[in-house]
C-alpha cells in the first residue's frame, strides 16, 4: 500500500482532527449542558446525538468482533460510499475501478464528486480475475470498489481473487459485504489487520430489517476512521436511529432467525422459480434476493406490478438482460408471487 497520506486529498488529509466540549469530557463529569445553545425544554429530542455514537458502537463491536476505533457509523451505507469518494479522489484527476454489474451507488456517487468511474465486465458467471480489475488501474486510481455478495447478480465474488486484488493493490479496496449475513463465506473483516488499505462496508437496512433508520457501517484502519469522523457531518445519526440500532444489538438471535428463515424461502423460491414456464435461468444466489432470467422480463415486470407486486427489473443493466432480480418475502408474499407467475399467459 502507498502511504496513507499519498492517498488522501491534501485539503482533507490538512483537517483538524475533530472535536466538540462534549467530546473532551466523560459523561458521568458533566451534569448540566449549557454549551450547545440547545433548548432545555422537549426532552429527548432537545439534545443533540452523541456525534461518535459510543454507545451504539461498543454493542456493535462485541457482535461484531471488530475494535470500535475501528468502526464508522454513517447515515446509510451511502454516507460511507460518498465518504470514500470524497477523502481519497481528487475530482477530475483520480478515478476508481469497480466490477460491473455492482451497486449503483458507486458510480451515483463518483459522478456526483466528478470522478471517473472505470467499469470492468464481470464474466458470464458473474466472477473477476484480479488481474483484470488491476489492469484497469493506473497510477491515478485511488479505490477500487467490490461487492460481495454482488448486487444484482446474488453471488459471492470469489474470495481469492478478491485476497489478491486487496494484496496486490496500492490503494484502497472497499468490500460490500451488504448481504453478507446470507452468505456461508467467511467475512473480509477479519483482514482488516493485515491490510490497512482494506474497508469492508455493512448496513443494517438489509439482514437487521432496518431500512427505516438507515445505518452503515465501515470497518477500516484505526487511521482512515480517524480521517472519516473529521469530515462527516457532526450529528450524522440522530438520537433515535442510535437508540433503536442499539435495541437491536440487544437481540442479535431474532436477526439470526430472521435470516435462516429467509435463506430457507430463497432456496425454495429459486426452486419454483426454475419449474416456472417464463424462467430460462436462476443465478445462484448467496443474499436474500435473487437473479431470474425470465422470457420477457419487461413484460412480466409490468404484469406483476398492475396485480401489486414490484420487483427490479435489471432490462437495461450489463449482463442482466431479461432479468428480474426478487427479493424475499414473507413466506405468504412468496407463495402470491408464484401464484401469480403460474397463472401469467394463461
Ligand atoms: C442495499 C445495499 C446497501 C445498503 O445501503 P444503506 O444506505 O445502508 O441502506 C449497501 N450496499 C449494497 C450493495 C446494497 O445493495
Amino acid at each position: 500500500m502507498k502511504d496513507l497520506q499519498q492517498l488522501v486529498r491534501e485539503n482533507i488529509w490538512l483537517l483538524p482532527p475533530y472535536s466538540t466540549a462534549r467530546t473532551q469530557f466523560s459523561d458521568s463529569d458533566i451534569k448540566v449542558l449549557l454549551d450547545a445553545n440547545e433548548s432545555p425544554f422537549n426532552s429527548p429530542y432537545n439534545r443533540y446525538p452523541d456525534p461518535l455514537q459510543r454507545l451504539l458502537k461498543t454493542a456493535l463491536s462485541k457482535i461484531k468482533d471488530i475494535p470500535i476505533e475501528n468502526i464508522f457509523l454513517g447515515n446509510g451505507t451511502d454516507e460511507a460510499i460518498d465518504m470514500v469518494c470524497r477523502v481519497f479522489c481528487r475530482p477530475r484527476i483520480d478515478n476508481v475501478v469497480a466490477i460491473d454489474p455492482t451497486y449503483r451507488m458507486y458510480k451515483v456517487r463518483a459522478d456526483v464528486n466528478d470522478i471517473e468511474y472505470r467499469a470492468v465486465s464481470l464474466d458470464e458467471k458473474f466472477q473477476i480475475k484480479a488481474e483484470q480489475l488491476l489492469a484497469a488501474t493506473d497510477e491515478n486510481t485511488k479505490v477500487i470498489w467490490i461487492c460481495s455478495p454482488n448486487d444484482p447478480s446474488g453471488n459471492n465474488i470469489n474470495r481469492e481473487e478478491v485476497a489478491k486484488v486487496i494484496k496486490s493493490f496500492e490503494g484502497i479496496v472497499v468490500v460490500d459485504e451488504a448481504y453478507s449475513d446470507f452468505s456461508t463465506q467467511k467475512t473480509f473483516r477479519s483482514e482488516l489487520y493485515n491490510h490497512p488499505n482494506l474497508i469492508v462496508l455493512n448496513t443494517l437496512s438489509k439482514a437487521w430489517g432496518c431500512a427505516a433508520i438507515p445505518l452503515g457501517v465501515a470497518f477500516a484502519s484505526k487511521e482512515v476512521i480517524d480521517i472519516f469522523n473529521k469530515v462527516k457531518f457532526p450529528y450524522n445519526v440522530n438520537t433515535f436511529t442510535q437508540r433503536k440500532a442499539l435495541e437491536m444489538m440487544h437481540h442479535p438471535y431474532q436477526v439470526f432467525d430472521w435470516v435462516k428463515m429467509i435463506i430457507q424461502s430463497r432456496e425454495i423460491m429459486m426452486e419454483s422459480f426454475k419449474a416456472l414456464p417464463v424462467c430460462i435461468r436462476v443465478f445462484p444466489s448467496d443474499a436474500n434476493f435473487f437473479l431470474a432470467k425470465m422470457t420477457d422480463a419487461q413484460a412480466i415486470y409490468e404484469y406483476l406490478a398492475k396485480n401489486g407486486f414490484l420487483v427490479t427489473n435489471c432490462a437495461r443493466i450489463h449482463l442482466c438482460e431479461d432479468c428480474l432480480r426478487i427479493t424475499i418475502g414473507t413466506r405468504r408474499e412468496n407463495q402470491a408471487l408464484m401464484a401469480l407467475l403460474r397463472k401469467y399467459n394463461q
